[in-house]
This record gives C-alpha cells, sequence and structure tokens, in this order.
C-alpha cells in the first residue's frame, strides 16, 4: 500500500550524522553494505577507480566506442539509406559534426587518465559539463542542444556496453539508482550485489520480481535518491519494515545485531516445507503451487521446493545470458535443461515479452511508450522468424517432455490464432524433416481488458491461461506498474481487478480450462485467501514465497475464503477492499502470516 511519508528524513539531517529514510519495502530482507550509485537511462553504470596500468586499456574502450558510434551516425545521416528521411538526416550530420569535435574527445581522455576513472564516468561528467553550458543560454535554440548532447552521451554508453556488463561490484554492495533496469539486475547479481535502494519502480516491477526471486533485500520509493546517499555511505537496508539507515550510529547496530557488515539475512524463520506441490486447506481444498522462474538458476530442484513444475518461465531472461537474440540451439539447450530440473512437473514457457526497443537497442526505435507499443506476442507477429525460432526450440524441447507455450500480452483471438498456425506449420515442417518434436499445449497471459471480456472466445481458442495480475491490475487501472508516483492508483484490490479475476475463474471452471495466477499477487501470503475465495486452483510464484504460501493455505479454510470474497465483492473502492482484507487476516490469520511479513 503507498505510504505518504516514504522517502521524508526521519531523524537528523547532516551528512556524517545518522539519518533514516522511509521507504517501501518490495524485497523483503535486511542488508549492510557500502552505497554504489548507479546513473545512466537504457545502460547503467557507475563510478569505478581505475589503476594506471588500465588507463590504456579504457582509451581503447572509449575509442572503440567512439568509431561505432560514428558508423552508426554516419548510416543515420546517408540520405540515400533506407532509415534516413530529411530531417533525421540534418539532426544525425549534426551529432556527427558533434562527435567529431577533437575538443570533446580529448577532454573525456584526460579526465579518464587524470582522474583515473571509468569511461562511462569520464564521458557523462564530461557532456554534463557541456549541457550545464546550454542550459544557462538565453537564445532558445542553443538551450535546446543540450537534448541533443544527451542523445550523443547515452549512444556512447549503449556503445561502451554498459559498465556493469564487465566491471564487478566489490562485495557487499548497496546499489542505489532512481530507477533499476531488470538487465543490470541480472548482471550484477553475480558480482558483490547485497542489496538494491532505489527512487521509482513498485512491487511488480521485474527488477524487483528478480530481486525476490534472487534473495536480494530491496527498497523502493525514496525520492531524490542519489542526491541523498552517495558512494560509499555505509547503510542499513531493511526490507521487512520498509526504511534505509544511512552512516548508523553504534547503537543502531544492535538493532541489527543479527546481520554483519557486507552481508544480509532474507528470512527470520525456517521455511515450511511443503508437500508434493500441492497445498491442502483446512476443508479438504486442494491448491496447485508452481514456481515462477526467470534466471535458469531459479529452476534448481533444491530452490523449487516441492512445487508441481514450473508455471511461468520469463524466457526473456535468455537475453541477459546469451548477450542478444539467443540463438533456437541455446534456446532449445535451455528449455530442455529447466524440463529435466522441473522432473515430472510441467514447465510453461511464455515466449519473448521484450519491446521493440530491447530487441533492436536503438535509439531512434524506442517507443515513447512501450507498454503500449510494438512488444510481447506483437512483436513476435511482427517479427515471426524470431517467433519461429523460439517456436522450434520449445517443439524440441517438448520432446518426451511436459514443456507447453504461453502467448504474452495477447489481445484478442486474432493474436493466437496467428501464433497457433505458425506453430503448427513449424511442427509439421519439423516432422517431414524427422526432427523429434513434442505437443505443447498452447496457454495466453490474461493481463490485458480486452481477453477478460472475452474471456469465453479465449478459453475455447487455448488449452490453458496464466492470470497475468501485474499487467492486468496496470491496464485495467490505466496505472503504469513502475511508476511509484502513481501507485496510490496501482490498486491490486481494485473492485474492477476482483471482478475481471472473477470473470476469468468463472469461464475457466465453465470450459474445463487450468487458470493459474502467476503476477505477484500470487506469491503473497496476504492476498492468496482472496485469490483462493475468487476461483483460482492454481498459483505460480516465485520459488521463496512458496512456503509462506503453502503455510497460509494450510491453515485456511476454502468456506472462509468465498466468504470473505462474496464481502470484498460487495465493496466500491479498493480503499473498502484493503480493509476488509487487512481486517480478517488480522483477526483470523494473523498467525499463519511470517512474523517479518509487510502487510501491503
Ligand atoms: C504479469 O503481468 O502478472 C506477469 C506475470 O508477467 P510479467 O510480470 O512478466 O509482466
Ligand atoms: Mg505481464
Amino acid at each position: 500500500m503507498p505510504n505518504s511519508s516514504q522517502g521524508k528524513v526521519i531523524t537528523s539531517q547532516k551528512r556524517s550524522q545518522e539519518m533514516r529514510f522511509k521507504a517501501r519495502s518490495v524485497s523483503r530482507g535486511i542488508a549492510i553494505g557500502k552505497v554504489v550509485c548507479l546513473m545512466g537511462d537504457t545502460r547503467q553504470y557507475y563510478l569505478r577507480h581505475i589503476v594506471k596500468d588500465d588507463v590504456e586499456k579504457e582509451l581503447r574502450r572509449l575509442r572503440a566506442a567512439i568509431r561505432l558510434c560514428v558508423r552508426q551516425l554516419k548510416k543515420l545521416a546517408d540520405p540515400n539509406s533506407s532509415l534516413a528521411f530529411n530531417s533525421a538526416s540534418n539532426i544525425f550530420s549534426a551529432h556527427l559534426l558533434i562527435l567529431s569535435d577533437q575538443s570533446l574527445l580529448t577532454a573525456i581522455e584526460h579526465r579518464i587518465s587524470s582522474e583515473l576513472i571509468n569511461a562511462e564516468w569520464a564521458v557523462r561528467k564530461t557532456f554534463d559539463d557541456h549541457i550545464a553550458r546550454y542550459r544557462v543560454m538565453s537564445d532558445e535554440h542553443f538551450r535546446d542542444k543540450y537534448l541533443d548532447l544527451d542523445d550523443i552521451a547515452e549512444r556512447i554508453m549503449t556503445a561502451l556496453g554498459g559498465g556493469t556488463q564487465q566491471i564487478g561490484l566489490e562485495p557487499g554492495s548497496v546499489v542505489v539508482a532512481r530507477e533499476l533496469r531488470p538487465s543490470t539486475v541480472v548482471e550484477l547479481r553475480n558480482s558483490g550485489l547485497l542489496a538494491l535502494i532505489t527512487e521509482h519502480g513498485g512491487w511488480t516491477s521485474h527488477s524487483f520480481i528478480l530481486a525476490r526471486e534472487l534473495g536480494i533485500p530491496a527498497v523502493t520509493g525514496i525520492r531524490r535518491i542519489l542526491r541523498k546517499l552517495s558512494t560509499g555511505d555505509l547503510v542499513i537496508v531493511d526490507g521487512f519494515n520498509g526504511q534505509v539507515l544511512v552512516n548508523p550510529e553504534p547503537k543502531t547496530f544492535d538493532e541489527f545485531s543479527s546481520v554483519k557488515t557486507g552481508e544480509s539475512v532474507l528470512r527470520t524463520e525456517a521455511p515450511a516445507e511443503i508437500g508434493n506441490g500441492f497445498a491442502t486447506t483446512l476443508d479438504g481444498q486442494k491448491i496447485e503451487l508452481l514456481a515462477n522462474v526467470d534466471v535458469p538458476r531459479g529452476a534448481r530442484a533444491s530452490l523449487l521446493n516441492g512445487a508441481n513444475g514450473i508455471g511461468l518461465f520469463r524466457s526473456e531472461f535468455l537475453f541477459n545470458r546469451f548477450g542478444g537474440f539467443p540463438s533456437e540451439m541455446q534456446q532449445f539447450t535451455a528449455y530442455r535443461k529447466l524440463a529435466d530440473q522441473a522432473g515430472k512437473g510441467v514447465v510453461r514457457i511464455r515466449t519473448f515479452d521484450i519491446d521493440v526497443g530491447q530487441k533492436v537497442d536503438r535509439s531512434e526505435d524506442r517507443e515513447a511508450n512501450p507498454a503500449l507499443g510494438l512488444r510481447a506476442i506483437r512483436l513476435g507477429l511482427a517479427y515471426p522468424n524470431d517467433l519461429r525460432i523460439q517456436f522450434r526450440a520449445i517443439l524440441r524441447a517438448s520432446h518426451e517432455r511436459k514443456v507447453d507455450i504461453v502467448l504474452p500480452l495477447v489481445t484478442g483471438i486474432s493474436d493466437i490464432e496467428e501464433s497457433r498456425s505458425i506453430l503448427e506449420k513449424e511442427r509439421a515442417e519439423m516432422l517431414e524433416d524427422g526432427i523429434d518434436v513434442g505437443d505443447p499445449s498452447l496457454g495466453v497471459m490474461i493481463e490485458v481488458p480486452s481477453v477478460v471480456l472475452q474471456i469465453d472466445d479465449v478459453l475455447q481458442t487455448v488449452d490453458f491461461a496464466l492470470l497475468g495480475t501485474n499487467d492486468l491490475t496496470q491496464y485495467i487501472l490505466a496505472a503504469d506498474r513502475d511508476n511509484e508516483t502513481v501507485s496510490n492508483w496501482y490498486r491490486t484490490l481494485h473492485p474492477a481487478v476482483l471482478k475481471c479475476i472473477k470473470l476469468v475463474t468463472d469461464a475457466g471452471r465453465k470450459h474445463n480450462k487450468a487458470i493459474v495466477a502467476c503476477g505477484e499477487m500470487a506469491g503473497s501470503p496476504f492476498y492468496v485467501p482472496v485469490l483462493i475465495g475468487l476461483g483460482i486452483g492454481s498459483l505460480s510464484m516465485n520459488t521463496h514465497s512458496l512456503s509462506n504460501v503453502y503455510r497460509m493455505i494450510s491453515g485456511i479454510a476454502y468456506d472462509e475464503s468465498v466468504e470473505l470474497v462474496k464481502l470484498l465483492l460487495k465493496l466500491r473502492t479498493a480503499e473498502a477492499v484493503e480493509q476488509a482484507v487487512r481486517k480478517t487476516v488480522d483477526t483470523k490469520w494473523a498467525h499463519l502470516l511470517p512474523p517479518d511479513m509487510v502487510v501491503r
């Protein structure tokens, strides 16, 4: 639930003194470590000091990046190129001119060698100096030039490949950023990343879904974070109570005595063992428990923790692993491994849920509003060759294994029919070529109101459906799930969201099709009684949530959850629903919540 005091200093203000900031907890756990401030938009990077011997290497990296940018810009500025149109040619010619300015390059190189800093930081600082000079100019034409400079700086950052890919963090680093990209979390996870603090990003942002899956404590919602914290500050990140303590005093460490500096703890009690992939309510209702897997590491049998299979594999995270679009064989190997790890359980592979900017990685292709743009299955249908390759890999992996396909962001029957026809054609050709293939079931994500309104037709066209409450909430309420400033409007328990879920589960029963809840709601013991009362019989969640959800289901009666939902469906506001759920959980089921659970 949004917290009005987020980001306010609640004790003293002086830099070297202890400061506490209220925040929103998005991944539970406590960590004590040193701040590393991350900058950048599409590519995130941070200040890194280098030794004298590495200066030459850093300069070479910079020059190679500039050469790449020059090649890209020449192509874009070429009036005969297929990409060109008049004003674009002019703009990119101007960019080319700026980039050819030797004094700019000399200034960047000088910074690298005199300040002994990484290329990313030197580029940013040099461009920021230039931008500052343009911004104060009274002439509007010159003032606006900073946008061009910013664009060029971003292009160089992209060409540098982002600092985070090559560079390891010091052990015990707490990464601080305005906003965090999921790929950055993936890239940093194997170095010294201990915890995350951001200004923006909601509970359902992919970065925080990953943080929970990887067991990295995280808090968000601290305004102007980069002005409040500096690289090197010692901080305590309290992801149980939603707070950050900077420069903690000795007595404050006593409050966190279970955690050592440079380490993190994720839970305050031992996890419950979950049974055979199901939890049963007190009155005998069996609920299936499945795992969401984003990074294949999460699919190790020990981490699957008894789940009945992998309910959702977000395959787009393979892009990070393979540094771009994975080949058919790379995908096949990854999917086959997942199926082996899931054993007898099913694996549901969602086709790439990326936007066009992530596919082509060119600033000129970036959309103003990617959440409503050419993404997910739309992108697959617009570039059918990519979809075809992914289908082929899944078809191979499904041979003698239970591997299914899920289509993301479907908005109607045509998306399903077009995808199915590509799948069937591919399967027929592979069979003809004597390649071993399986016969995967085809399901869809229910994430958009249009498919809820057409749910009868949709369920008659597919084999099963995954209820993606993260996006469904976003699109029903027109509230960006990644934008903390509209979190007050992003209400998982909004009456309209509950009504949509009910429409879907009722139709699932009518058509005898499995409906699996797989958004972040499904992994929260607080929301689980509501989902079960709404008729959900299958929940897919991050593996760390399995035991908490198991404990909650095992301690409630199905009839009680149905009674609760009957009451909720009569309420008119999200606030009233939240209050009613909180009251019921507090009075009946508080003992089933983990002791450190933050009630959302
Ligand atoms: C969802 O939208 O609820 C979902 C599970 O998909 P993602 O979080 O990857 O968008
Ligand atoms: Mg989604």
